[in-house]
């Protein structure tokens, strides 16, 4: 038996490249991680502007009691540019964003200011206010995104922002997925007795696109030990992560494993964790190799524990791992020592604190777990059962 931690250490260290960089425009980059520091190339706002608008004045001009009566020059619009100087007892009419002319430090905004005619009248206000200054927001050189950040709409907005139009940005891993078993069949088409439709490699393809990756589907292998070997050889020449799911635990069918110590290298593990415990990690020529269970709970929490961090890795992301949150169990969760225990939860807010509760029964096979549930509750390898009250660690979906 190996631990939860131990696996995804020793998995992880066997993970040393980080896939490629490749040029997008920034209309493409969103959810890519950044493979570069992004430094500001220029100051953001590019020069002193009015945040509101109102009236610019010098503020040699500001009465410090009652009112004054300045003369309005001209009416200046957003993007454009006053090329004069403002002289003592003027004022210009301005609007929000555009820069401010020269011998301005100061703006009115135009609910306290009293227009007549090309007059406005003025009272006491602080120097500098309603003005943003060059630079207030970055400084030309800053790095304002790191290298391996993934592009949200917010970090692409302030990339933008500083005249970027493309980005330097890792490519998605590519992760070759394939259902191994005679039972299974193929959604749409008629199903024989004793077949099941794949739910697998469906789920499966949805958390590899979820977390980055790019799927090669190569649909359903026979438990056929040379199309076996052929498709897996196949995957691995063109992915950098190659997925099976079903044919790893200890049935008679359970090629695998047996192909796999062919073409390639295999370890075969006892996790301490329920559901899940069969997990074949290893390699085919450079190319990571896990082979996940053929229950369908088991295989997404497998991927969740052991592949999503090693596709965040080879895409050079910074945080490998989701964050976790504590909760209060709503009711007792039997629970052994010795094993890492996941079970699928309901998590609300619920006058003022966080609770939880589990999705009902906890079967490997029992999909709608997953789909009834949230979040993951982790009970970790040295708790025994959990009475209700207790607090619990989870990992929302
Ligand atoms: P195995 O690991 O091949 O012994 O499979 C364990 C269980 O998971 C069996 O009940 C299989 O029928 C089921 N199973 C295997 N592959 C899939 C799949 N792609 N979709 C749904 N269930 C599967
Ligand atoms: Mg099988």
């Amino acid at each position: 038996m190996i631990s939860v931690r131990d696996g995804q250490n020793q998995i992880l260290s066997g993970i040393t490249a980080v896939v490629a960089p490749e040029l997008l425009p920034v209309t493409r980059a969103l959810g890519r991680v950044l493979a570069e520091d992004f430094q500001a190339p220029i100051d953001v706002p590019p020069a002193d502007n009015s945040a509101v608008d109102g009236y610019a004045v010098g503020s040699a001009d500001i009465p410090a009691t009652g009112t004054r009566e300045l003369v309005v020059i001209a009416d200046l619009a957003a993007g454009s540019v006053f090329d004069r100087a403002l002289a003592a007892g003027q004022a210009l009419r301005i609007m929000t964003g555009a820069p401010m002319p020269a011998g301005a430090d100061t703006v009115y905004p135009q609910e306290v200011a009293e227009r007549h005619g090309d007059r406005v009248r003025v009272g006491p206000l602080a120097k500098g206010a309603n003005v943003r200054l060059r630079g207030e927001d970055v400084e030309a050189g800053a790095i304002v995104v790191e290298a391996g950040t993934v592009l949200r709409p917010q970090e692409i907005g302030l990339m933008t922002s500083l005249g970027a139009w493309q980005v330097m940005v890792r490519r998605r891993p590519r992760v070759a997925l394939m259902s191994t078993g005679d039972e299974v069949a193929e959604p749409g088409t008629p199903r024989r007795p004793g077949q099941i439709y794949d739910a697998n490699r469906f789920a499966l393809r949805g958390s590899i696109e979820q977390c980055g990756g790019e799927v090669i589907d190569l649909g359903i292998v026979r438990d056929d030990r040379a199309v076996l070997k052929a498709r897996l050889g196949e995957a691995a020449a063109g992915a950098d992560v190659v997925l099976t799911s079903g044919g790893v635990s200890v049935g008679v069918y359970d090629l695998v494993k047996e192909v796999l110590a062919e073409i390639g290298a295999i370890d075969f593990w006892q996790v301490a964790m329920q559901p899940g415990r069969p997990l074949a990690v290893g390699s085919i020529g450079g190319t990571a190799f896990f082979g996940l269970p053929g229950n369908p709970v088991a295989s997404l929490l497998s991927f969740m524990l052991f592949v999503r961090p090693v596709i965040y890795k080879l895409a050079g992301r910074r945080t490998l791992f989701p964050e976790s949150w504590q909760a209060r169990a709503l009711e007792p969760m039997s629970k052994k020592v010795g094993r890492t225990e996941y079970k699928r939860g309901i998590l609300r807010f619920n006058g003022g604190a966080w609770e939880v509760r589990t999705t009902g029964p906890q079967g490997s096979g029992i999909l709608f777990s997953m789909v009834a549930g949230n979040c993951l509750i982790v009970l970790d390898e040295p708790r025994g059962d959990v009475a209700a009250g207790e607090l619990v660690t989870v990992e929302p979906f």
